[in-house]
């Protein structure tokens, strides 16, 4: 059961075990931000929280942001992450996404940037009224999945570095996983970790996950789960 904690006058986050939702409302209308792991209800919670009309963005395709995407007729994503979406059944008509886009809930403008690295397709939003950064795996304290044909440790060191240039318009950012919020500086040292692990400066461990022999490097302030 999933559950619902208000953030402030205007957004909320829906904690569905390891993964979090967020629900976002403007004058007119409201966006629910990824759809839970376990969480086909996440519709009908997201409408029992607002009487604006709810659609739906995914941060990216990532099995545990897609399970209540099937209640809503569409959703959107960046184009990049439809294949994946789509070879794991995903259903809907997807609205794509382009870096840049700005979706307005009514004096509540919601930037969408690009950052490919965790997933092709992946996308940020920035809330620049509200000075808030959504970030979805990409900038998080828990541990980012970095291995896998889909995933690329240079484009989300590119994509780090451009969200760092970005810091004068955010002072917090939400994450799907771990601690909530997460201070900016985590972007900073989110790219230094990942260097160290290009560069071999760093020790792994080899672990399993779900199946898969993977490695983690284990940071004090995150962890990636690399290929080994
Ligand atoms: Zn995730």
């Amino acid at each position: 059961m999933a559950e619902i904690i208000k953030i402030n006058g205007n957004s909320w986050r829906i904690e569905d075990g390891f993964v979090r939702m967020f629900l976002l409302t403007g004058t007119q209308t409201a966006l629910l931000v990824d759809s839970g792991a376990t969480c086909p209800e996440a519709r009908q919670i997201a409408e029992s929280l607002t009487d604006k009309p709810v659609a739906l963005l995914n941060t990216h395709s990532d099995p545990d942001h897609v399970s209540g995407n099937g209640a809503f007729g569409f959703f959107m994503m960046q184009y990049e992450d439809e294949p994946y979406y789509r070879q794991t059944g995903g259903q809907g008509m997807m609205m794509p996404l382009r870096d840049g886009d700005v979706l307005d809930l009514g004096g509540r403008p919601l930037k969408v940037i690009h950052i490919p690295g965790h997933t092709p397709g992946s996308v940020a939003l920035l809330d620049e009224n509200a000075g808030v950064l959504i970030s979805g795996d990409s900038v998080q304290s828990d541990n980012i999945f970095m291995f896998g044909p889909r995933r690329n440790i240079h484009d989300f060191i590119n994509s780090m570095e451009m969200l760092k240039g970005m810091k004068d318009s955010f002072a917090e950012v939400w994450p799907s996983h771990g601690s909530f919020p997460v201070e900016p500086d985590l972007i900073d040292k989110l790219i230094e970790g990942a260097r160290q692990i290009i560069d071999g400066k760093v020790t792994g461990t080899q672990t399993v996950h779900r199946d898969t022999p993977v490695m983690l490097y284990k940071f004090p302030y995150a962890g990636f789960f690399c290929d080994l």
